[in-house]
């Protein structure tokens, strides 16, 4: 029999990006931990949020029912208040493998860098510094980042969100 490729030989695609309507502030902050390229301004109206979402090629993620349903970009209907009932409907609606996260400056969502131990020496507390040897940076709001305790937290909601 004759392999079927159809299904599994994709062609590449560029990642999927969002833009996050402005009641959904965490959960743009939780897509940009788990990697993924997402916008969020909330001092913009619908019609700003629309044009952006489809200069930009951004899906755009509203908990607005009619705003989701209005033409000109591809919108996400959010159903949930809930955090991670939130996560997991645009992880398995858009077929997401968050395997880039940490990779993103949640405040800001430009791709961080990553530092060693001794360019953060003057920047991070003295225990901090000694428990840790990489650091992340982002080059936009010149925050340093580290693993700290509420990663392992973190990984554990990634984890039961991916079922893994
Ligand atoms: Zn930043």
């Amino acid at each position: 029999m004759i392999p079927d490729y159809r299904q599994t030989d994709k062609p590449a695609t560029a990642p999927v990006k969002f833009l996050a309507d402005g009641m959904l502030g965490r959960l743009a902050k939780w897509l940009r931990i788990l990697g993924f390229d997402t916008a969020y301004h909330p001092a913009l109206d619908d019609y700003a949020l629309l044009r952006l979402a489809r200069a930009e090629g951004r899906v755009l993620l509203t908990c607005d029912r009619e705003l989701a349903h209005r033409p000109g970009a591809q919108s996400l209907l959010i159903e949930s208040t809930e955090l991670e009932a939130q996560l997991r409907q645009v992880i398995v609606a858009l077929h997401l493998r968050p395997d880039a996260a940490f990779s993103r400056c949640p405040v800001c969502n430009t791709p961080l860098e990553t530092l060693e131990r001794e360019a953060v020496r003057d920047r991070v507390p003295a225990h901090v510094l000694k428990t840790y040897i990489e650091f992340r940076h982002c080059p936009h709001c010149d925050r340093v980042y580290w693993p700290g305790t509420h990663r392992a937290r973190m990984l554990e909601m990634i984890a039961r969100l991916t079922g893994q």
